[in-house]
């Protein structure tokens, strides 16, 4: 298995595009690392640099502390699963496994234990004389995943490989891929737009917006210690809620509403955005603040109510056993000590327990 790493890895296209910046990372031997972030972000070009489709403007990369920029795709010993599966149609399902092997000129026996092995982890033993075309999303997927695995590459990147499939299936694979991680302890780079998938499957996750990486940290600390209000907004769902504050003497008010302000005492006075995740609000009768209940989402184990507060959007997530209707007013309280402040330029201001 093997280490990667990205030196100061850039990619300008052609017309000026900045696709990449300043990309440097590493991910450790037997990783799950995942790379999230709006479309259009740069996440595919660093996968596409790192299995060497495309060339870097700049930067240096290593696999094993080994430069590999000069290393043809084959040479790279990176296997690639795609969103659209990219299988041969008119080869069977063990041949499309077999084919990068057949092409090393594996010995025929180690070829058909290999494909079997990893059919067997897979759960596609049954299909292996079926053409694509007569498989399920989910198992083209799985023989697209087999096909990577039977090279036993260093390195697994997988470019949003569950975006074709419906949401139960996306689950339930997006499961499978976690086991088989813990199984195969090799080192994978996952690439997705969805930031509950890049929750669930990463050990560690890099927040990439506009070509720039913007956080690299575990889940938790993602989603509890973000570092800018855009990771803050794409984390979680439903998303954070904003609201533009004043700070004075230590009272945080938004407009005339006094909001509270305990714990940024040693924040400077001045303007900034408060942020409070919509588990965080407390429906509360007797509590100081009150929104206005817009619409009602009942899910059955929750509610969702999004509501108008000092002129915003805000939502928030309680229990199925809160009935209001839209139109109402909600009295609501603040987990303060859960709540964020961001400066102007949107970097959140760290508080000292
Ligand atoms: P993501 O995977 O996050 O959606 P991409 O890495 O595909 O983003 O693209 C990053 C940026 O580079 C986008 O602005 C995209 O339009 C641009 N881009 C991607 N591929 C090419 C290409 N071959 N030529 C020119 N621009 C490209």
């Amino acid at each position: 298995m093997a280490s990667v790493r990205f030196e100061g890895i850039s990619k300008v296209y052609q017309k000026n595009i900045l696709a990449v910046a300043k990309f440097n990372l590493e991910v450790e031997d037997g990783e799950l690392l995942v790379l999230v972030g709006p479309s259009g972000c740069g996440k595919s070009t660093t996968l596409r640099l790192l299995a060497g489709l495309e060339e870097p403007t700049t930067g240096e990369l290593f696999i094993n502390d080994h430069p590999i920029i000069d290393k043809k795709p084959q040479d790279r010993d990176i296997a690639m699963v795609f969103q659209n599966y990219a299988l041969y149609p008119h080869m069977t399902v063990f041949d499309n496994m077999a084919f990068s092997l057949r092409m090393k000129k594996m010995p025929k026996e180690l070829i058909t234990t290999n494909v079997q092995e990893t059919a067997e982890i897979l759960g596609i033993s049954d299909y292996l004389n079926r053409k694509p075309r007569e498989l399920s999303g989910g198992q083209r997927q799985r023989v697209a995943v087999g096909r990577a695995i039977v090279r036993h590459p260093s390195v697994f990147l997988f470019d949003e490989p569950l975006s074709n499939l419906d949401a139960k299936l996306r689950v339930q694979m997006r499961n499978e891929l976690s086991r088989l991680h813990t199984r195969l302890k090799a080192t994978m780079i996952y690439v997705t737009h969805d930031q509950a998938e890049a929750m669930t499957l990463g050990d560690r996750i890099v927040v990439l917006k506009d070509a720039y990486i913007q956080q690299i940290a575990s889940p938790l600390d993602l989603y509890d210690f973000p570092e800018n209000s855009f990771v803050a907004g794409f984390i979680g769902s439903p998303a954070m809620n904003f609201l533009p504050v004043s700070l004075e003497n230590s009272v945080l008010r938004s407009g005339d509403i006094l909001i509270q302000a305990s714990i940024y005492s040693e924040v400077p006075d001045g303007k900034y955005t408060f942020g409070i995740r919509p588990e965080d609000i407390y429906p509360d009768a007797d509590a100081p603040l009150e929104g206005r209940v817009e619409v009602l989402e009942t899910l059955g184990n929750e509610n969702i109510i999004y509501m108008k507060f000092a002129g915003r959007q805000f939502t928030v997530r309680c229990g199925p056993q809160v009935q209001i209707a839209p139109g109402e007013p909600l009295r609501f309280s603040i987990d303060i000590s859960r709540s964020h402040l961001f400066d102007p330029d949107g970097i959140r201001v760290k508080v000292d327990a």
